[in-house]
């Protein structure tokens, strides 16, 4: 197995992308902890992976709290004895025109998209660059390579994700961290279907949630279908595994963005 022996991290992994990317990890043979701010989801999907005879631990962390973020990547240490892999994949989404964009909609926004990844990578890169390396993984979106209407906030936020990670990355290069980004185009979890999901948020009043969901997945995606928490995981591992990749932010979007 590819990952055998490694020890990983994912942030925001009780669900969705963060739960399909820890069982990509745990598959390849790495050790996994699972961090979400709701300890339950993260004790549930921990709960899982062990189930199919994976090492996995749950912890609770609020990765906008740079104390419960320093306490996590401890926690991998103590756990684990190392961290080679780090996937900071917690986010938040919100739906509104500007006009009605209140300062805590987008403090909110920023706080977990933004501030999340700069604390997470702030505790996770110079410990692994004192303890021989390693990868750290960044979910910003495609919604970080072109603007969409009513989502300005999350757009810039996944921007800002971007710019940091390749800033870091090169910082980080010649002391064997390798630092990346994931661009996931439209994939079905509580992001879009939830009770606050996008396709409810983005709904017109003579428009269906899941009409508004076919919508997006047949004009914005060129491929015409959604993508998978699994096709995030597979490169996932495929980051964790390569020596010279460093800084990029690379697309899942079945052909919607073009750099
Ligand atoms: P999701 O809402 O299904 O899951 C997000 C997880 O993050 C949840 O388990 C939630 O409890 C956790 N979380 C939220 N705030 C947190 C915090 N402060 N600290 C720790 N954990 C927190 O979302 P998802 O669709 O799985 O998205 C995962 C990542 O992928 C996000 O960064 C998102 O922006 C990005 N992304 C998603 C899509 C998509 O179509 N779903 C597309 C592009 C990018």
């Amino acid at each position: 197995m590819k990952l055998d022996g490694k020890a990983a991290l994912v942030t925001g992994a009780g669900r969705g992308i963060g739960k399909g990317i820890a069982a990509s990890l745990a598959q390849e043979g790495a050790k996994v902890l699972i961090a979400d701010i709701d300890q339950g989801l993260a004790e549930a999907t921990a709960a899982e992976l062990r189930e199919t005879g994976q090492e996995a631990a749950a912890l609770r962390c609020d990765v906008t709290k740079a104390d419960e973020v320093d306490a996590m990547v401890e926690a991998a240490y103590q756990r684990f004895g190392q961290l080679d892999i780090a996937v900071n994949n917690a986010g938040v989404v919100g739906a509104m025109p500007l006009a009605e964009m209140s300062e805590a909609e987008w403090d909110r926004i920023f706080a977990v998209n933004v501030k999340g990844v700069f604390l997470c990578c702030r505790a996770q890169a110079p410990r692994m660059a004192e303890t021989g390396g390693g990868a750290i993984i960044n979910l910003a979106s495609i919604a970080g390579k072109a603007g969409v209407p009513l989502l300005s906030h999350y757009c810039a936020s996944k921007f800002a994700v971007i710019g940091f990670t390749n800033s870091i990355a090169k910082e980080f290069a010649q002391e064997g961290v390798r630092i990346n980004a994931i661009c996931p185009g439209i994939i079905a979890t509580a992001m879009w279907h939830g009770e606050t999901g996008l396709s409810t948020l983005l709904k017109g009043e003579d428009e269906t949630a899941e009409e508004v969901w076919q919508r997006k997945i047949s004009t914005l995606l060129p491929q015409g279908e959604e993508q998978t928490p699994e096709d995030i995981g597979a490169l996932a591992v495929f980051l964790a595994t390569q020596p010279h990749i460093i800084g990029q932010s690379i697309n899942v979007d079945g052909g919607f963005a073009t750099y």
